[in-house]
């Protein structure tokens, strides 16, 4: 649907019809228009994409820029494809162009280093392997492909009628880019601010050290911009990107009491925090043990974000025992 004048909003499912979507926005302009995102690569996301096109009286040789906000593959797994079909040049941030071939081109390295990491972090062999195999089925989504040009923060980019900043926003992604537009005051937010969930921020080998300060860091520079309308990877267009903001940093500090109160007595492992505490899936709040395996190495990587940025605080302190990591609170 066009959700204001000359902009589209198409919603592109994700695999197994669970219901959730990706938003993949096109933007008119005299120059030829702006995809912003992708959606999965599979033909079922591809048929949507081309059925909302279609809907809308827009045209696939019509698109001539496909920006990616972060290359997870909900928003980047069909670009590839899409390139091949309309010829369109492919942007991104400088650093998706040094994550994509060891993510998707040649993972074996990568995710040997993941499942080191969540071993030493004490997640125990019978789920890494499972782990390790949903890992590799969310390959089949993504047709790599890398950018023809790349973006830093501060860069900007027109079509003819929409003028671009693009806005580094690393911590839910390393590479993650909103882009902002200061004449109308339009923010496309990709995955950095959602309206109906708080954002996974995970520490993984791809995501430095502090992914949480990151991301914190990067809410901040995004609440300061005047915005009449946020357009989110999931989820409605929306106002008050102010009060998302606020609502969001409160969730973290929340979250951050919550790893903080699990660590009062014993020294733990970042899989044992993990398991004593409540996540989000599609059903809703759900116990650890309840979560599918990916969403326990999300969870545990998530844990392993909030620990960094407390140790980093002083609230929390790491000591190695046998090469594992063991938190306890300092508070
Ligand atoms: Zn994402
Ligand atoms: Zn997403």
């Amino acid at each position: 649907m066009e959700v204001v004048s000359g902009v589209y909003q198409i919603e592109v499912p994700f695999p197994g019809g669970k219901g959730r979507y990706t938003n993949v926005y096109v933007l008119e302009g005299q120059d030829g228009h702006v995809l912003i995102d992708s959606g999965w690569g599979d033909l079922e996301a591809f048929s949507a994409l081309r059925e909302g096109l279609t809907r809308e009286h827009l045209k696939f040789k019509d698109i001539k820029r496909i920006v990616i906000t972060h290359i997870h593959p909900d928003h980047y797994g069909l670009a590839g494809r899409v390139k091949e079909f309309c010829g369109a040049e492919m942007v991104m941030h400088r650093l998706s162009a040094e994550l994509i071939p060891s993510r998707y081109i040649a993972t074996g390295e990568l995710l040997e280093q993941v499942e080191e990491e969540l071993s030493r972090n004490g997640v125990p062999m019978s789920e890494l392997q499972g782990m390790r195999r949903e890992a590799l089925s969310l390959e089949q989504f993504v047709s790599p492909c890398l950018p023809d040009t790349v973006l830093d923060g501060g860069d900007s980019f027109s079509n003819g009628l929409f003028n671009f900043e693009a806005i580094h926003t690393p911590g839910h992604s390393p590479d993650h880019l909103c882009l902002y537009e200061p004449g109308r005051q339009f923010l496309f937010s990709g995955d950095h601010i959602l309206p109906d969930s708080v954002p996974h921020v995970g520490l993984h080998p791809q995501s430095g050290d502090n992914p949480l300060g990151d991301y914190l860091a990067s809410l901040q520079a995004v609440g300061s911009l005047k915005v009449k309308f946020v357009f989110p990877g999931h989820g409605s267009v929306f106002n008050g990107l102010n009060l998302r903001v606020e609502e969001i940093g409160r969730a973290h500090e929340q979250r951050k009491r919550d790893v903080l109160n699990t660590v009062r007595n014993d020294l733990k492992t970042a899989y044992q925090i993990a398991a004593e505490l409540f996540w989000n899936d599609d059903c809703g709040e759900v116990a650890f043990r309840n979560l599918a395996c990916w969403g326990k190495r999300m969870a545990v990587q998530e844990s392993m974000a909030y620990l960094s940025l407390l140790v980093r605080e002083d609230k929390v302190g790491a000591i190695e025992k046998k090469g594992v990591p063991l938190y306890l609170s300092k508070e």
